[in-house]
This record gives C-alpha cells, sequence and structure tokens, in this order.
C-alpha cells in the first residue's frame, strides 16, 4: 500500500520512554528510517560510525555548517551536534518517512526550518511533530530513580530539566501520554497510521 511519507519529529523528558517507543516504531513501520545525527564527540563504548552518529571531526562539521547542510545544528559541552538535510530528502523523496528524536530546542529549530519551506515541499507536506508526556512528575521520579543509573543529584536536574520542556509541549502538534507503554504504543500507531494514510 503506497502511504504519506511523514517527517515525524519526536520530543520528550528523560525517562518518558521515549527511545523504547521509538525501537518499538521502527520494529513496526519498516518503511520508517531512523534520523541519524552527526557529532563531533569521539565515539563512546561499542559506538559504530554510521549506525549511532555519523562522527566528524571539527573541520568538516563547521565545512557541513557553511555548506548549509544542517536542518539544525548546537553546541553541546564544546562538541557540535546535527542533523543532516539531505538524508531526509533522499528517504521522503523514496517514499518512506523518517523519524527524528530530538530535544525540544532542536525541535525548535527544525519547526522553523519547516515553517520557511514552500507548501509543496515533501519534508513540509509530511511534517508532524509530537511530544511524549510522562503520566505525572511522580511517575517520572519513580521511573528515572528505578532505572538506577543515575545520581540522586542527575535525578534532580533531569526533572527540573523535565518541568522546563514539558511547559513547552504546546508547541507540538500532538501529545501522547506514556501511563502505559501498549497504551502509549498504539496511540503512536493510530497517529501515524491516520496521517500516513494507511486507515
Ligand atoms: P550524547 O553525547 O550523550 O550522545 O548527546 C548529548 C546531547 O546531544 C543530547 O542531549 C542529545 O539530545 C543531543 N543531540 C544528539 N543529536 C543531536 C542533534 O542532531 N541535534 C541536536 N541539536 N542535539 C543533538
Amino acid at each position: 500500500m503506497k502511504t504519506k511519507p511523514l517527517f515525524i519529529v519526536m520530543s520528550a523528558p528523560s525517562g518518558c520512554g521515549k527511545s523504547t517507543l521509538i525501537d518499538m516504531l521502527l520494529q513496526e513501520y519498516h518503511d520508517i528510517v531512523y534520523s541519524i545525527s552527526c557529532t563531533t564527540r569521539p565515539p563512546r563504548g561499542e559506538e559504530e560510525d554510521g549506525l549511532d552518529y555519523h562522527f566528524k571531526t571539527k573541520e568538516r562539521f563547521e565545512e557541513l555548517i557553511r555548506e548549509n547542510a544542517f536542518i539544525e545544528y548546537a553546541k553541546v559541552h564544546d562538541n557540535y551536534y546535527g542533523t543532516l538535510k539531505a538524508p531526509i530528502e533522499e528517504v521522503l523523496a523514496e517514499g518512506n518517512s523518517m523519524i527524528l528524536d530530538i530535544d525540544v530546542q532542536g525541535a525548535a529549530k527544525v519547526r522553523d526550518y519547516v515553517r520557511a519551506l514552500p507548501n509543496n515541499d515533501p519534508l513540509k507536506i509530511g511534517y508532524v511533530d509530537i511530544f511524549l508526556l510522562p503520566p505525572d512528575m511522580e511517575e517520572l521520579r519513580r521511573r528515572l530513580e528505578g532505572r538506577g543509573t543515575d545520581s540522586q543529584e542527575v535525578i534532580e536536574k533531569r526533572l527540573a530539566n523535565a518541568e522546563g520542556e514539558i511547559a513547552r509541549a504546546g508547541e507540538y502538534m500532538f501529545k501522547v501520554t506514556n501511563d502505559d507503554l501498549g497504551h502509549a504504543f498504539k496511540r503512536l500507531c493510530d497517529l501515524i497510521d491516520a496521517l500516513s494514510g494507511r486507515m
């Protein structure tokens, strides 16, 4: 079945299950491609070039900035991170969809970029942004503490960040609450099916 190619931008506070839900979507929809960011930071642990990130030198990254190759980029702790335009355009031109996992600030830059495109641009036609919400702050705290990976200090910082991010949820076209993984996944699938014309 031919479906409308989507350009899906997804944001969520840390601990909302975004990575899990994106993995589930990629398993379910083989025509959705995950956008791999570029970065100048060195690979960590088992990270592979072209899989986790496209690892670039600072010189090459700055060259790409000058060439206007990024839909958005940011400098985080002395390293650049960015999303290339070309892979998104290619995936949509092939009739597939692209999903971007990006924070609220990055999503705002992408939104501005898309807004300035002509109405017939495939990125604009397929654009959709979704914000994943935790059921409430107490549950988010429980989840972050339950992961057992972060110190109390880091957890408090993530919670404070989450409040700031949730305050901007209204900028997104759709909000999906992850109260239960199965339910949230179903809501995302329903949304994607409706927007891409699968039903
Ligand atoms: P890490 O180095 O831990 O993989 O990522 C550090 C930060 O960079 C995270 O907050 C992550 O969201 C952000 N980041 C990763 N990729 C991109 C991107 O393509 N664009 C922007 N603006 N930030 C990114």
